[in-house]
């Protein structure tokens, strides 16, 4: 998956978002400081759009991503199986270089008496991504979230990405990704249900 479809994916900026002056002044000078003429045609309306951008790209800060896992249901209907949402695309920033970071999560849980509705999960990652982030600290809020409010036997999340500041700039190693893995409870502690759910996550690869 390529930054450019996913970018497409985000809904888009609001227009109407008023721009302070300040914050397009900044983006001017960013654009001087990288070498082009913020004055020329194509640029002139680029820092609104950038600031905007920007807003969207980090939404996550306007709420509680782990808010998403507040309503679980109990009924689970004697299900004492793993839960798994595997390869939810998604996109963050990295907060060294404000590049972006796309991959791919799988998020697992083994419950113990609460579950929630399945996109719930993704929404917890969306709203985690949606901040700047550093790859392993994001793996560890989306297991932590679903780890506090569900009170499941076991969690795993394990993302795969890819970093703009990587793959474009200084040694520019395109197509590596970075794997990061956070397991809790019986994922952590059983060797078992950790084989086991490593299993279904990778499972017809
Ligand atoms: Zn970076």
């Amino acid at each position: 998956m390529n930054y450019l479809t996913r970018h497409a994916d985000l809904a888009p900026a609001d227009e109407a978002l008023l721009v302070p002056q300040h914050v397009e002044e900044s983006i001017r000078n960013l654009i001087r400081w990288a070498g082009d003429d913020p004055d020329r045609e194509g640029l002139r309306d680029t820092p609104r759009r950038v600031a905007r951008a920007w807003r969207e790209y980090c939404r996550g800060y306007e709420e509680d991503p782990a808010g998403h896992l507040s309503r679980t249901f109990e009924e689970v209907g004697g299900y004492d199986e793993i839960v798994l949402l595997r390869d939810i695309p998604f996109q963050s920033h990295c907060e060294h270089h404000m590049a972006p970071i796309t991959g791919k999560a799988s998020i697992a849980y083994l419950p113990a008496n609460r579950v929630v509705g399945i996109s719930k999960l993704a929404r917890v990652l969306h709203g985690y991504a949606a901040r700047l982030q550093v790859q392993e600290r994001l793996t560890a809020e989306v297991a932590q979230a679903i780890w506090d409010h569900l009170k499941p036997r076991g969690v795993a999340v394990i993302i795969e990405a890819q970093h703009g500041c990587m793959t474009g700039r200084g040694v520019r190693t395109h197509g590596v990704g970075m794997i990061t893995s956070r397991m809790l409870g019986c994922f952590l502690d059983d060797p078992d249900s950790r084989r086991e759910v490593l299993s279904l996550v990778n499972g017809g690869r």
